[in-house]
């Protein structure tokens, strides 16, 4: 960074980046790199925001996000630019259950179908299909390749799945695939925006069925994704050291309170200090973002995870291959479980023997709070009996800023515009990986080549 030329003058920084998680890391890495003199502000302690690691049963575990969608290569290219010191691993083949409630109101669990996109078959008829909707609700499933196409304003993704793949698609998978993945009640969002690649299938080809049959990897569900040997939360980790090398400044522990439009610039205001910018990158989550640039979104719910070591015989035998999402009906406060060590083989090679370590989602509103509730939750939704007793260690936490609505994108992206501040992150590019770091990096190049290169430089 370009040191002070007169006292009386003000620093303008080339970029002053609000917020550490892997969107605003990304982009102090690429603007250190081109030379360009950037601050990194973090309110936590440490940056990484949802790449984040907590201890549990001696290894250090991902307590956000613990894997990516190769959907597109942003992670993969991300790594090999910055050579960052990683290895990516695949997840280990068992994949995925579903569990729901069956006849005589039983919980079942059965492997999620190999060939769907967030919950639409590819196939309605294929026995891993029919094994979860039923006989009735496959044939009617399969009714939806021949159907005309919906006219009209696109409806919500659940009314768009009800009314062309029938009642039982809608509630057994693509309301659990939606609320576990994407963090959203099916009724709440539109595949559109959900979805985009799907979307524009659909409107070209006409049904879901041949949408999803085009789209859909050949694998089993699960295996588009790919992790971080030892945790993705080293990502992270190491693309901050990266940035740092590169002189990027960045500051931990310091929150931003406020930004105010200049005339050659913007002014960023920190508890007892003020900067100037000549740009500004926004990369929080939704909240932070709204208050800082004075708009208005709607609350979201936070997401709530526990994360537990359990010794249990039943559970090590991997009774639900990586994991479970559940369906609604299925009473319990949990919306998913990750099976860790059945996911990742660094887990598993870490672990002791008959030693398991889960991560519970609860649903929205619900907390999985003590040792007798992990307990309970990982019976249902794996069949496996464990005592609470078993529950050696548990964390919890809870994520309260992360879940951007497609609506509050457009309010965000309107309130940003207005005052010349650009956005990165989830807040701009939509939930995961896949998606954030492609669009962090092409919003650094756009910066790059639309700012003159001045290093931290003094007016009057
Ligand atoms: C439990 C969980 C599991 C997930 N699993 C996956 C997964 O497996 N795969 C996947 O691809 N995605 C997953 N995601 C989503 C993924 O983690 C996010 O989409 C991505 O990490 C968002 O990165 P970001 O940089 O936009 O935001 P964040 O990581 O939220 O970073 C924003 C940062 O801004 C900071 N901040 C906020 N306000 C201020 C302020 N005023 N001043 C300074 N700093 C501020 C915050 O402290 C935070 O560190 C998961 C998310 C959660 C919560």
């Amino acid at each position: 960074m370009a040191g002070a030329l007169m006292s009386d003058a003000a620093v303008v920084h080339d970029l002053v980046i609000v917020g550490g998680g892997i969107a605003g890391l990304t982009i102090a890495w690429e603007a250190a790199r081109a030379g360009r003199d950037v601050v990194l502000f973090e309110q936590a302690d440490t940056t990484g925001g949802m790449l984040r690691a907590g201890a549990v049963a001696g290894l250090d575990v991902d307590l956000g996000a613990e894997s990516f969608a190769t959907r597109t290569s942003g992670v993969h290219d991300l790594v090999v630019d910055a050579r960052l010191p990683v290895q990516f691993v695949d997840p280990l083949p068992a994949g995925a259950h579903l569990a729901f409630r069956g006849r005589f109101g039983r919980t079942h669990r059965a492997p999620l179908p190999r060939r769907a996109i967030v919950g639409m078959p590819a196939d309605p008829t294929a026995p891993d299909v029919a094994r979860i909707l039923g006989a009735a609700g496959s044939r009617r499933a399969a009714e939806e390749r021949a159907m005309p196409r919906t006219e009209g304003a696109e409806p919500s993704l659940a009314d768009l799945v009800t009314q062309r793949f029938g009642a039982a698609v809608a509630a057994r998978l693509v309301e659990p695939l939606c609320r576990s993945v994407y963090s959203h009640d099916a009724a709440s969002v539109r595949l559109s925006a959900l979805h985009p690649a799907l979307w524009e299938a659909y409107e070209r080809l006409g049904s879901l069925t041949a949408a999803v049959d085009a789209l859909a990897p050949a694998t089993r569900a699960g295996s588009a994704v790919r992790g971080v040997e030892g945790g993705l939360w080293r990502l992270a980790s190491e693309l901050r050291a990266e940035a740092l090398r590169a002189g990027a400044v960045i500051r931990t522990g310091t929150a931003v309170r406020e930004l105010r439009r200049k005339d050659n610039g913007t002014a960023v205001i920190i508890d007892g200090e003020t900067l100037d910018a000549a740009e500004i990158v926004l990369a929080t989550g939704p909240s932070a973002a709204a208050k800082l640039l004075g708009a208005s979104v709607a609350p979201a719910e936070p997401v709530r995870l526990a994360v537990a070591e359990i010794a249990s015989r039943a559970l090590a035998a991997h009774p639900v291959g990586s994991g479970v999402i559940v369906a609604q009906d299925v009473a319990t406060p949990a919306k998913a479980l990750t099976h860790v060590d059945a996911k990742w083989e660094w887990a598993d090679a870490a672990l002791g023997t008959d030693v398991s370590l889960v991560r519970l989602s609860a649903r929205d509103g619900a907390r999985i709070d003590a040792e007798v509730d992990v307990a309970r939750a990982v019976r249902t939704l794996t069949g496996a009996s464990v005592a609470p007793s078993a529950v050696r260690s548990l964390v919890h936490v809870e994520w309260p800023d992360a879940v951007s609505t497609p609506d509050a994108r457009t309010a965000l992206a309107a309130a940003a515009a207005a005052r010349g501040i650009r956005l990165a992150g989830a807040i701009a590019a939509g939930t995961g990986l896949a998606s954030v770091i492609p669009h962090a990096r092409a919003l650094a190049h756009e910066i790059l080549a639309t700012t003159p290169q001045e290093g931290a430089r003094h007016v009057r």
